[in-house]
């Protein structure tokens, strides 16, 4: 009894110390949204004009997706990143003043539109503004005039050459990397590229686009301040802003730590992707996946799945694997974790910001119950896995202290 008592006494002493050194981390992290339902998303960027049998494989990820039911018995749905247009070789080519022209999805691809307006209106796809291109197009309508080696494959064959095939250099929206270090676009273009992108995406699909993604992760504060003025007030992110790429192709990251929750200096809040299922890369699939989300699921955090296009509409086989693991993963989560409910990133976005608010999906105008948060000591379990994954220093302090023991305790007892 002796010996409990002494245990438990040093356990008290270094918890009081820990507490006074780390305080105002303990109150940052304590104060975080702490969510009772484990909100599901599935992020795909890159979805937009295309082959045409990217119609049909689209056709069937929602069809997989439509056989997935939360908790509140809606449909799982993709969140597809718009890219709303691609270039118009064939008319930069014969532009005398080198200017750039594009063909906006709906006339360069109408199956595919047609197959994102039915998902939509099914309620297995919400858009999502990725950006009016994926390239920079001043950039790429003077390595047109150059005929410049890396998009030979795109003078070559105009009509069937895809973006996805470019430099990935060559690939960021709102930097020019055609040389390097890349340039970001001035405030005056930003305008202009987002209020066009803006006008679109109104046209294309009816409402706007709350929230946004950057094509290859790389925009910057001003790029920010634009989205702002137009409506974006949901940024979803990997973790990180990088602003552009050094001489060597390296990202440069301007904020090289984002949390699920927090804010922009335009009070956009930021969401973070925080499992991958991307197949076709070859470093991760649907178990490696789940694991993520039992991650994040120990951490009362949104389970934000990314899966990019690409995973779909390679070959047949290809395809089939990535559409199976999706199915299997999403099995996974629905069979195993209590109380999910499938979102959209602008949805998630305004639970953080107005909690409590009905989820309302501007683009059919269905609306479900809002997301139950966590309160009070039902918080403590999902703290400490937070403190548990995010800082290994404490984990070691934990384990010296002995501090480990009771903190297990109450992660394996409480949720
Ligand atoms: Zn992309």
């Amino acid at each position: 009894m002796m010996i409990f008592l002494i245990i438990c006494s040093a356990w008290l002493l270094s918890l009081i110390v820990v507490c006074a050194w780390k305080y105002s981390l303990f109150k940052k992290t304590w104060n975080e949204f702490y969510f009772a339902d484990t909100p599901v998303l599935i992020e795909s960027d890159d979805w937009g004009p295309g082959e045409g049998f990217h119609a049909q494989r689209l056709l069937q990820l929602l069809a997989c997706l439509a056989s997935h039911k939360d908790s509140v018995d809606r449909a799982a749905l993709l969140t597809a990143d718009i890219v709303l247009s691609v270039p118009d070789i064939e008319k930069i080519m014969v532009d005398p003043d080198a200017g750039y022209h594009r063909k906006l999805l709906n006339e360069a691809s109408p199956d595919i539109y047609q197959v994102m307006l039915q998902g939509i209106q099914q309620g297995v796809l919400v858009p999502q503004l990725h950006g009016l291109e994926h390239l920079n197009g001043q950039a790429f309508a003077r390595l047109c005039q150059l005929k410049d080696s890396r998009i030979a494959a795109a003078l070559a064959d105009p009509k069937h050459w895809d973006w996805e095939s470019l430099d990935s250099v060559l690939q960021g929206h709102y930097v020019d990397g055609s040389e390097l270090p890349s340039q970001a676009i001035s405030s005056e273009q930003a305008q202009s590229l987002i209020t066009l992108a803006s006008q679109t995406f109104i046209k294309l699909f009816g409402f706007q686009s709350l929230s946004s993604v950057a094509p290859c992760y790389l925009w910057n504060s001003d790029i920010e301040r634009v989205w702002q003025q137009k409506g974006v007030s949901v940024i979803q992110t990997a973790g990180y802003r990088c602003d552009g790429r050094d001489k060597l192709g390296n990202y440069h990251q301007n904020l090289n730590l984002i949390r699920a929750g927090d804010l922009s200096e335009f009070a956009q809040v930021y969401l973070v992707r925080n499992v991958m299922y991307e197949p076709i890369d070859g470093n991760n699939n649907a178990d490696t996946a789940y694991q993520e989300a039992l991650v994040a699921y120990a951490q009362a955090l949104p389970i934000s799945i990314s899966t990019h296009r690409y995973n779909y509409t390679r070959g047949e086989e290809e395809f089939k694997n990535s559409l199976k693991g999706l199915d299997r993963l999403l099995k996974a989560i629905g069979s195993n974790i209590g109380r999910i409910r499938y979102l959209s990133s602008p949805e998630l976005g305004q639970q953080y910001l107005m909690d409590g608010i009905e989820i309302v999906n501007h683009f059919n105008n269905s609306q479900w119950k809002p997301l139950k948060q966590l309160s009070g000591i039902r918080k403590l379990a999902p703290f400490l896995w937070r403190l548990y994954y995010r800082h290994p220093k404490l984990v070691l302090l934990a384990y010296i202290s002995g501090l480990i023991i009771p903190a297990s305790l109450v992660c394996r007892y409480s949720r």
